[in-house]
């Protein structure tokens, strides 16, 4: 059974510290959220697996870690400051203010009629750089991690010796003034987005974006996301926006229904088009913002035409939040263990394990087995599995309580024979069969490492 509701998922989060709402202790600040010990560890991990799949593994692919704070140029060329926008409509008598789209004419918080027409409400924050508050000194907050990599493009071609076709791919916060955040992690205003922009020669990106949702979902698979809780949106020409050709969403089946975690968009030369300098040399399809501030032609020579070239660009957009809400509802599971006994475990593939290994004494107040349970941690560490931590509780069955309601693939128990038999050795347990069996202590690392390599 996966979560069926939300709340549960809510509770879990706050209960073994995954995700807490951003300044509890003062009633909380709406659509921002904290992630705790294991939160951290957990989006770290899915981070990981991203970056892993993105960089490391294929051979046309860099990395990029830009700046949150932007120019506004940036934002102003690219057409944020002009569209990133969402039809409001404001209630005359509560002052709540709704997305148009989300309301049939009623205000869903006090169900009054007098409601203002509807008009854009930009979602970008703004800030200030420098002492002075001017316009000059305007500044926003990244909507989306994209735009650096466009501006960036040059330097990266540049430093790299890259040809067609290659991306970019980068990890980081944006943030949205999002007017109506909801679903917890689901809609929020700061928020981790997981961004690659793949550049193609124009011709060649309708079989690369095929290419991407294809990869795409069978990432989100081996992430352990079910494909029958996948679905795949295709855009209706006519609802794309003016400089997309196509785009497919991938959408999961979260709690509060099928929602959109990624989006893979097939976005011309719209991009690179908007910041080049030059336009009118390039033969640009997409139509763009009229930009004579660039002071950089961002093309790229191709080879075969002997010319310079704008490329296409295939963009796959995940929100690494929404990555992390889809991994806890399909991980959650409440198993009846028979004679009117339950557990709650996370099945969490073990790559994405917050904790690898709990190393449990069975008696915490024995001074051996404490020193043991040590040992045994800080030579584990030395594979490099990820987190291996030591659980000081002393209670065995509510220390394996808890390790399954945070996902750990295995707990390792120090007891008496441990310390009193030669070889040395330990028991080990499974989270998901639960079974126990002895390893001696001197083959866990190669035991471990087999585990995890798999
Ligand atoms: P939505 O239609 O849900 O507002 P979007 O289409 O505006 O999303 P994109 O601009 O395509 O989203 O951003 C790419 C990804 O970033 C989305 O698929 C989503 O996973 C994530 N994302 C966007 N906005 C938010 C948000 N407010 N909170 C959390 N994640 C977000």
């Amino acid at each position: 059974m996966v979560a069926k509701t939300m709340d549960q998922l809510v509770s879990l989060c706050k209960r073994r510290g995954f995700i807490f709402q951003n300044a509890d202790i003062y009633g909380g600040m709406q659509g921002v959220y904290d992630y705790g010990p294991l939160g951290v560890e957990l989006k770290n991990n899915l981070k990981q697996a991203w970056w892993r799949s993105m960089v490391y593994e294929r051979d046309d692919i860099e990395g990029l870690d830009a700046a949150i704070l932007t120019n506004r140029k940036v934002l102003k060329y690219s057409g944020h400051e002009d569209t990133f926008s969402d039809p409001m409509v404001d209630c005359k008598k509560c002052k709540g203010r709704f997305r148009a789209d989300h309301i049939d004419g009623k205000c869903p918080n006090c169900g009054s009629t007098d409601l203002t027409e509807p008009r854009p409400f930009n979602l970008m924050f703004k800030t200030m750089t420098g002492p002075v508050e001017s316009a000059d000194n305007l500044a926003y907050l990244r909507p989306e991690t994209a735009q650096a990599i466009f501006t960036q493009f040059k330097n990266v071609v540049d430093s790299t010796s890259r040809k067609l076709p290659f991306g970019i791919a980068q990890i980081g916060k944006s943030f949205r003034n999002e007017i109506t955040p909801r679903n917890f992690i689901f809609r929020v205003r700061e928020f981790e987005q997981a961004e690659l922009e793949f550049f193609v020669m124009p011709g060649e990106d309708e079989k690369w974006h095929e290419i991407w949702k294809e990869a795409r979902i069978k990432w989100w698979e081996e992430q352990g996301l079910k494909r029958e809780n996948l679905n795949i949106y295709t855009t209706p020409k006519d609802d794309l926006a003016h400089y997309a050709k196509a785009c497919y969403d991938i959408e999961y089946q979260f709690p509060h229904g099928m929602e959109e975690l990624e989006g893979i968009a097939n976005r011309r030369d719209y991009d690179l088009g908007n910041h080049t300098k030059g336009q009118e040399e390039f033969k640009l399809e997409a139509h763009v913002h009229e930009n004579k501030e660039s002071t950089t032609k961002l093309c790229i020579r191709d080879d075969d035409s002997n010319s310079w070239v704008v490329p296409y660009v295939i963009e796959p957009s995940m929100g690494v939040d929404r990555g992390v809400l889809a991994l806890l509802t399909e991980a959650y599971k409440e198993e009846d263990l028979g004679e009117g006994n339950s557990r709650i475990v996370l099945k969490l593939k073990k790559h994405l394990a917050p904790i690898k290994v709990a190393v449990i004494p069975l008696k915490k107040n024995n001074e051996q087995i404490m020193a043991k349970c040590h040992e045994i941690k800080q030579n584990l560490l030395k594979l490099g599995i990820g987190r291996v931590a030591l659980e000081n509780t002393g209670n065995i069955g509510k220390a394996y309580r808890r390790h399954d309601e945070v996902g750990t693939p295995l707990c390792i128990t120090v007891d008496f024979e441990t310390i009193e038999q030669q070889p040395e050795s330990v028991t080990i347990r499974d989270r998901d069969t639960m079974e126990q069996h002895r390893v001696n202590v001197a083959d866990l690392p190669n035991y471990l490492r087999d585990y995890f390599a798999r």
